[in-house]
């Protein structure tokens, strides 16, 4: 069996190392690699995949939409997502998925015991991860999911999409008033990422969470975030993106093999990997 990741940049990413762990720990004979393929490369590539025996690859940037005209069939989910993150060859069919939202939920729930169930969530950012998520939160039955953006109109587009979804501005009043009574804020923006240029202009939000409000950055690199570091120090629950990275993959990996796998252990073979490779 032969998978791959796709995306452009793409070199520098963990899929390789999460689904190699993965497979090895199945004891199956499979490949799983890294390959470049640019924008306006798609309908080239799926005809490449088909012709070399690819039963399945992940998708990163910038195809996770420009995917979905190209594929033969897209999961609910996917399709509400507007993105897709895995497609698998089945019976002569690409079908697309997205387990970027369920990879979130299964993460939130093993890392902090979080039931979005009736829950009110405060996230950060209206981009591809930010949709992923605050989907996946409003269809798991949290109360209200208020989506918080610089670009306001990105904020109201994706709240479009789901009736408990609601938009608010991006600024330091707003986030503070918000976070009043959320049991959970996300941070989906790029704000404290490696590499990014930009930070949060302050931290005072975070005092107004109630004690038991947690806080989930979706970034891994840095491990610690100044907002992570700041919600620590605040004695709240706190928990960065690699468990959210490490069950995305692990339920792509059931997709690839259209069967149930053993998740528990999959993701301990895939954090170990992380681990081991000191990747950071
Ligand atoms: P994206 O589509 O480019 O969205 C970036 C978001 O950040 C947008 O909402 C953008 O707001 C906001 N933003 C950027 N600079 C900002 C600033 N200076 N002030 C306020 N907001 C700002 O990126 P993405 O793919 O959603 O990824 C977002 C983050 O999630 C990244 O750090 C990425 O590493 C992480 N991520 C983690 C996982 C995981 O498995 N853990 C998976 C996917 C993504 P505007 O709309 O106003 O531009």
């Amino acid at each position: 069996m032969r998978l791959q990741v796709i995306g452009d940049p793409v070199l520098h990413s963990k899929s390789p190392v999460l689904h190699g762990a993965m497979l090895s720990a199945l004891g199956l004979d499979a490949a799983y690699d890294a390959r470049v393929v640019r924008r306006g490369e798609l309908p080239d590539y799926l005809r490449w995949a088909r012709d070399h025996g690819v039963a399945g690859f992940n998708a990163t940037m910038p195809h996770k939409e420009d995917l979905l005209p190209l594929l033969d069939g897209i999961d609910p989910a996917a399709r509400l997502t507007g993105a897709v993150n895995t497609v698998c060859l089945r019976e002569g069919a690409w079908v697309g998925f997205n387990t970027d939202g369920a990879g979130a939920l299964s993460a939130l729930g093993e890392v902090l015991g979080f039931d979005p169930a009736g829950s009110t969530v405060t996230l950060l950012g209206a981009g591809g991860a930010a949709k992923a998520v605050a989907l996946a939160l409003a269809q798991a039955g949290a109360e209200r999911v208020r989506v918080c953006n610089r670009t306001l109109e990105r904020a109201v587009e994706l709240c479009a999409r789901h009736p408990r979804l609601t938009p608010a501005p991006f600024d330091p009043d707003t986030l503070e008033r918000l976070c009043r009574g959320a049991d959970l804020l996300v941070n989906c923006t790029s704000l404290g990422m490696e590499g990014c240029p930009r930070q949060f202009e302050g931290f005072s939000f975070l005092d107004a969470l109630p004690p038991h409000g947690a806080v989930f950055d979706l970034i891994y690199h840095p491990a610690e975030t100044e907002l992570l570091a700041q919600a620590r120090r605040r004695g709240l629950r706190a928990m960065n993106g690699l468990p959210m990275l490490v069950w995305q993959a692990v339920l792509a990996l059931e997709h690839f093999l259209n069967r149930p796998l053993d998740r528990g252990a999959m993701a301990a073979a895939a954090s170990a990997a992380l681990e081991h490779k000191q990747l950071f």
